[in-house]
């Protein structure tokens, strides 16, 4: 016999998708809310309220933040702060928590800008230790450290470590741990549910996915933390303007059908470049043969959509970009068109003058696949 009622059913990533932070349903009202453009809101009597003034609070932040939360943290509750970029957001995490003779670890392989951030902490007394996201082995520098940042799958070597294990020995020596999930997405990994106490990301890139805005968040489930970070957003004002939150929350309802589509893409032109002879240390972490795919699998829904590859030379690498058709040559990466880029021509990254990193888009799989053996084909032939 049956009750006739069914249990409750967790929903799937298209389904919290859509509906991630929107308010409750009001009548004649949109589903979502459009951006509330406002530097200062009502406020007769006492200096309380949600929304007082627009650099501490804003509604079309307050849906989005909610968004992220439910995204980052299905699970438990948890706070989101959004920022003007993903930098600001790992600036919040780190400027907000250094303190003067603290020790950080960061990864030596990870973002293009982490150096910057590097000599920003040193300039403020904070001792910086670095090492490579592959094999775990920042765990060998984490001895009284007070702050972890992890980088997994690492850009753009797409190197991956296990988030768990390096979260529970930083939390055994003290430190507070956050993880950039700009890469998986939160639809790739949850690093709160592995241990972390903050996921920090872009929201440039693969979450919001056209190329069309600047976002940054940090997600923590603890509220004293959340208030710092809150209080940190206010301090140095990296706050999004309304119509950029407003179009990041948009873009989330499309977030499972771009992240499943992009990952299949990523796969299969990584698949189409092992079979290349001119190509050389393809990564992937979707490939089976992967060095990183073991621990990818153990922790990640999503292998994202990030490929890497050595061409020959710097002047292969520049033919093959050049003669794609479907594929901007561009920087950045988690966009719905396909994107490439020589990585060495910004310096910085320790990467060979051939060095692509590769994002797939949303288009149809055949048709980037072909592109891409059309663009190696007459680039090798050039040679
Ligand atoms: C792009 C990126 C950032 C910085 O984000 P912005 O929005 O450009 O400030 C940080 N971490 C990773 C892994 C990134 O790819």
């Amino acid at each position: 016999m049956t009750s006739g009622v069914n249990p409750p059913r967790a929903p799937g990533d298209g389904t919290r998708a859509v509906r991630a932070g929107l308010p409750d349903p009001v009548a004649y009202e949109p589903s979502l809310p459009g951006p509330v453009f406002a530097a200062h809101f009502h406020l007769p009597g006492e200096a309380a309220g949600p929304y007082t003034y627009g650099r501490d609070t804003n509604p079309t932040w307050t849906h989005l933040e909610r968004a992220l939360a439910e995204l980052e943290s299905p699970d438990a509750p948890a706070e989101a702060v959004v920022f003007a970029s993903g930098m600001a957001a790992i600036s919040a995490f780190l400027l907000a928590h250094a303190r003067v003779g603290d020790a950080v670890v960061l990864p030596d392989d990870g973002y293009q800008v982490l150096p910057l951030v590097r000599e920003q902490l040193a300039a403020y007394g904070v001792e910086v230790r670095t090492a490579p996201t592959a094999g775990d082995a920042q765990l060998a520098v984490l001895e009284g450290a007070s702050l972890l940042w992890i980088e997994t799958p690492s850009n753009p070597g797409l190197d991956v470590c296990d988030i768990r294990r390096l979260a529970r020995a930083a939390h055994d020596t003290g430190a507070l741990v956050a993880v950039d999930n700009t890469l998986a997405t939160p639809l790739g990994q949850r690093p709160l549910e592995l241990g972390a106490d903050f996921a920090v990301a872009s929201g440039t890139k693969g979450l919001t996915g056209h190329g069309d805005l600047l976002l940054g968040y940090v997600v923590c489930r603890d509220p004293e933390l959340a208030a710092r970070v809150r209080k940190w957003r206010k301090v140095v004002g990296a706050i999004p303007g309304p119509m950029e939150a407003w179009l990041a929350h948009r873009s989330l309802a499309t977030l499972q059908l771009r992240a499943d589509r992009q990952s299949a893409n990523a796969l299969a032109v990584a698949e189409a470049l092992l079979d290349r002879p001119e190509v050389s240390g393809v990564r992937h972490p979707g490939l089976p043969a992967d060095p990183a795919h073991r621990q990818a699998a153990a922790q990640m829904r999503r292998f994202g959509c990030v490929v890497s590859f050595d061409l020959p030379d710097r002047a292969h690498a520049e033919r093959f970009l050049a003669a794609l058709r479907l594929v901007d040559d561009a920087t950045s990466f988690g966009g719905v068109r396909s994107t490439a880029e020589r990585r060495g021509r910004w310096g910085g990254d320790k990467v060979a003058e051939g060095f692509i990193r590769f994002s797939a888009g949303a288009e149809d799989t055949a048709d980037l696949v072909a592109d891409v053996q059309r663009a190696l084909d007459e680039a090798s032939a050039a040679a």
